[in-house]
Order: structure tokens, then sequence, then C-alpha cells
């Protein structure tokens, strides 16, 4: 069964860092910095277009990630990119 997105929750555009430079972020996106790419509806406006990051078309909604309500989707992906990608 094929878990879907929450529209509108726009974690995955938030929590987690990009590496790689993108239309409109040439350094990429810190963790915790909201992609300029990201409307105010929550929704990316690159999505389905050649510019949008690889990073994002390779991310898929699971439950693991996303959680059931967007305040834990948040949570989960802030814990995760600090497991990922240590600072110190
Ligand atoms: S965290 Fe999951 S539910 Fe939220 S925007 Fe990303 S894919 Fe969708
Ligand atoms: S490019 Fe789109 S999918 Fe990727 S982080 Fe930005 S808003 Fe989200």
């Amino acid at each position: 069964m094929t878990f879907a997105c929450r529209l509108g929750c726009g974690a995955c555009c938030i929590a987690p860092s990009i590496t790689t430079p993108f239309l409109g972020m040439p350094n990429g996106k810190r963790a915790g910095e909201r992609c300029v790419h990201l409307d105010a509806a929550n929704l990316c406006v690159l999505f389905g277009r050649p510019e949008r990051p690889r990073f994002c078309s390779d991310l898929r909604p699971e439950p693991s990630m996303c959680g059931t309500k967007d305040t834990e989707a948040m949570a989960i992906l802030t814990w995760l990119e600090q497991a990922t990608h240590p600072t110190t």
C-alpha cells in the first residue's frame, strides 16, 4: 500500500538540510531553514519540474518519517537530521 504525503505539511521541506546547491538556494539549505520554494500553503512550487532537487524527488513519504500529523513529522525529521548530520 502506498503511503501518501499529507499535503500542506511541509516538514520535509524545512527540517532536513540539503547539501547540494539548487535553484534559488546556491548554498543548499540548512537544517530547519524553510525552502524558498515552499509556498504559503506549504506546497512545493517546483513539484514535477526538473529544477526540483534530486534530494526531494528521492524522498518518499512513509509513516516512519511522516508520522500521523505535521508536528510529529517535524519532530521525527529534526531528530533524523541531527542523528545523520551531527553539527559537532
Ligand atoms: S514529511 Fe511526509 S507528510 Fe510531511 S510534507 Fe514531507 S512527505 Fe509529506
Ligand atoms: S524544492 Fe520543493 S520539495 Fe524540495 S525542499 Fe524545496 S519545497 Fe520542498
